[in-house]
């Protein structure tokens, strides 16, 4: 299909991932940088971004589903990435996770037992999920403890990564990261020979007591700063853009968009945009979110439709319909507008719509042999 001159377009800079991958990796010290790619790696494409980053030396993957891990397995065919899947081992999932050679992390001890189950067979690697403070998922401490009394329970498990996760890591003072860092560390050493992994994104930045063997970044990544807000040390991978499809002027006392939620105190300009929430941004991103074009912010303006912005132009003479506003990007940064839209860069990613246009620029050559 043609390109429309009116949709808006998704651009996601490959060469900006590797660029952040190299700096997180810069601050891991000697811990392995193994990338979460779960949710279609933020929403921005698994296959595209999971190959750059294997040319960028990422070996170990994290996803969420089994089917992710799945995909990935076939993404990045025929080389061979170590592919752990965070959900688990659910039931009825052992014989797929196998045969993808897929490692579950196992988050329970009925999901030990089926896979210990399944090992019965043939050794067969896992990871360890320990619950240090978030109630999630992971076996408590002492579920911890009474396995390691009790090791036939592994039966043929091999046991090569035990991990945890940190519930406040983009909070430094908060004293459940130092609890659960304590936590941790008890229950990884009734497993010396296994690798050990407690930090995301921001965990990374806690220290090098949180670091361990491997730590596992995934918004950071993507260009969401590891606090929640934006970190000029990381580039921004996705670029949201769309065009002005229309510049009318508004007088005072005119209202905009539905439910006639912005009064015009002044006469003004509004542009109005190809993009809405049918495209990613969300509804509670106006009032407070904005749109970058001739090296300006503009604000948003009354609520965002399914198709359509109403953004404010005043000061602007020159904008014209056609020309392109940065939504999400270098200078629409994607905490500020995550924060404006009440929400976190997470999920803003996410939802990036389908309707987007996508692009990838910088993506690694990939040949199947
Ligand atoms: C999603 C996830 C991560 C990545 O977290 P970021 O905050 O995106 O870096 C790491 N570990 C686990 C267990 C996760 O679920």
């Amino acid at each position: 299909m043609l390109p429309d001159p009116s949709e808006a377009r998704l651009t996601v800079d490959l060469d900006a991932l590797a660029a952040n991958h190299a700096f997180l990796k810069s601050q891991a010290g000697a811990a392995e940088v193994a990338p979460v790619v779960k949710a279609d790696a933020y929403g921005l494409g698994l296959a595209p971004v999971a190959r750059r980053l294997w040319a960028e030396g990422a070996r170990t993957f994290f996803v969420a589903r089994l089917a992710e891990g799945e995909r990935l397995r076939e993404a990045l065919s025929p080389e061979a990435p170590t592919i752990y899947v965070l959900d688990g081992c659910p039931p009825g999932a052992a014989e797929r996770l196998a045969a993808a050679d897929l490692v579950p992390v196992l988050n329970s001890l009925p999901q030990l037992e089926a896979w210990a189950t399944a090992a019965s067979r043939r050794r067969l690697p896992a990871a360890l999920h320990v619950d240090t403070g978030m109630n999630r998922l992971g076996l408590r401490p002492e579920e911890v403890a009474a396995l390691v009394a009790a090791p036939d329970r592994l039966g043929g498990l091999d046991v090569g990564l035990v991990m945890s996760h940190l519930a406040c890591a983009e909070v430094p003072e908060h004293p459940l990261n130092r609890a659960q860092l304590e936590a941790f560390r008890k229950a990884a050493a009734h497993f010396p020979h296994a690798r050990k992994s407690l930090a995301n994104s921001a965990g990374i930045f806690l220290g090098e007591d949180y670091r361990f063997d491997m730590v596992r970044p995934g918004i950071s990544l993507y260009g969401g700063g590891p606090l929640g807000r934006p970190d000029s040390r990381l580039r921004a991978v996705a670029t949201l853009e769309a065009p002005i499809l229309q510049v009318r002027a508004v007088g005072s006392g005119e209202t905009v968009g539905y439910g006639a939620a912005y009064t015009a105190e002044t006469p003004g300009r509004i542009a109005v945009l190809a993009a809405g929430y049918a495209d990613g941004v969300l509804r509670s991103q106006s009032p407070g979110g904005y749109g970058w074009t001739g090296g300006m912010s503009h604000p948003f303006r009354g609520r965002i439709s399914m198709d359509l912005i109403a953004m404010d132009l005043s000061g602007r003479p020159d904008a014209k319909a056609g020309d392109l506003v940065e939504l999400l990007g270098a200078d629409a940064l994607l905490d500020e507008q995550a924060a404006a839209g009440g929400t976190v860069a997470y999920e803003l990613l996410v939802r990036i719509g389908a309707r987007a246009r996508r692009t990838y620029v910088g993506e690694a050559s990939w040949t199947r042999r």
